[in-house]
């Protein structure tokens, strides 16, 4: 399996690495996959970097308003400085602070699409 990565490869790879180009910039110029590139420089070890795709932001609110066990959501709804802002106010989860359909937007976990 590992039959592709000649001495030289490997070098190659180092070196572009080290450049910073993308990984499928890497696999371009080195003539193979990018899923080549990124097992075989986690398999080196080379200094992981950031992802050059940043997800953006999760929408939740900064930090829950209201202490939980007040029994009422405290979801900020409409945005601050309006006259409709608020909060939800309907019945909480037992030890969320947030109702049943804001706790599954608050706490749900965004997808990994860097599996392999
Ligand atoms: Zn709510």
């Amino acid at each position: 399996m590992e039959s592709i990565w000649t001495s030289e490869l490997v070098q190659n790879l180092a070196r572009l690495w080290d450049e910073g180009h993308s990984t499928a910039e890497i696999g371009r110029r080195l003539g193979v996959s990018k899923n080549a590139v990124v097992g075989k420089a986690h398999r080196l070890a080379l200094t992981p970097r950031p992802s050059p795709l940043k997800r953006p932001p999760l929408r939740r609110p900064a930090a829950p308003a209201v202490a939980t066990g007040s029994g009422s959501c405290s979801w900020p709804t409409g945005h601050p400085g309006d006259k409709d802002f608020g909060f939800c106010g309907k019945r909480t989860l037992a030890g969320k602070p947030y109702c049943a359909e804001h706790a599954a937007m608050a706490y749900v976990r965004p997808k990994n699409h860097n599996a392999a």
